[in-house]
């Protein structure tokens, strides 16, 4: 196994006797080769999936914030969708390349990285090599900031996020729930307002296993002082990004 990991490269995750390319939304073909000393981002999602059609918006935004900075990335499309309609479907409003649907490598690349569930996104380094596998996390938790999501960059935010949550409220009330909701430090929930998964803290009911985001359950007082105002968007694309 140690072996497959020194020599993993790019094509050898990506390429296949048959085919040494990937594909663009447009039909455009894209060699492989192209992406060679870019951080490389595999993307298992599919759109049945509701915890994908959530990440997604939020994985766009970073990929075009860190575009928008100069920096050298791509970020590739594994489908798990049911069939070639909702595959085009879902990677239309994709701005990155993607594996064709139904080739074979998705399902190899599946159980080299042990994809567990989706949205997953696994990031590869500029010399081809596993920089971390809980990528979906760390955009959740962190954003671009987390570019170019090495441990020493990861351990620094999650020490700013430590420091930024000693300030929040221990408890909290929000109109989507009866009972009063406590910071909780959580390992992994679906957030009951905007449906996305979350990490590390959560306002928590615990009687009902009801979840939000702290930027969820905080957001309309965050934003100008107000406490709830009725009616508000609770959650939009960049919920629980640090800011
Ligand atoms: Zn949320
Ligand atoms: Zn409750």
């Amino acid at each position: 196994m140690a072996n497959i990991e020194t020599q993993q490269s790019l094509s050898s995750l990506l390429c296949t006797d048959e085919r040494d390319f990937l594909i663009r939304n447009n039909g455009d073909q894209v060699p492989v080769s192209e992406l060679t000393g870019k951080m490389v981002g595999l993307y298992f999602s599919a759109h049945w999936c509701p915890p994908c059609r959530a990440f997604t918006p939020k994985l766009i935004q970073v990929y075009n914030e860190l575009k928008q900075n100069g920096e050298s990335l791509e970020i590739v499309f594994l489908s798990s969708d049911r069939n070639q309609q909702g595959f085009e479907e879902y990677y239309a409003s994709m701005p990155w390349l993607a594996l064709p649907f139904g080739d074979k490598v998705k399902k190899d690349l599946s159980q080299y990285f042990q994809i567990r569930g989706i949205p997953s996104l696994i990031m590869i380094g500029p010399d081809g090599k596993t920089v971390r596998k809980d990528g979906a996390t760390i955009v959740r938790v962190h954003g671009a900031k987390a570019y170019p999501f090495t441990d020493a960059c990861v351990a620094v935010l999650n020490k700013e996020l430590e420091a930024a949550v000693e300030k929040y409220p221990k408890q909290t009330k929000h109109e989507l729930h009866e009972h009063s909701l406590e910071l909780t430090r959580r390992k992994q929930y679906m957030c009951n307002g905007c449906e996305d998964a979350g990490c590390s803290w959560s306002y928590y009911c615990q009687g009902c296993d009801f979840d939000l985001h702290p930027d969820c359950a905080l957001k309309d007082k965050h934003s100008d002082g107000n406490e709830n105002k009725a009616g508000e968007v609770i959650c939009e694309g960049d919920a629980f990004r640090r800011v």
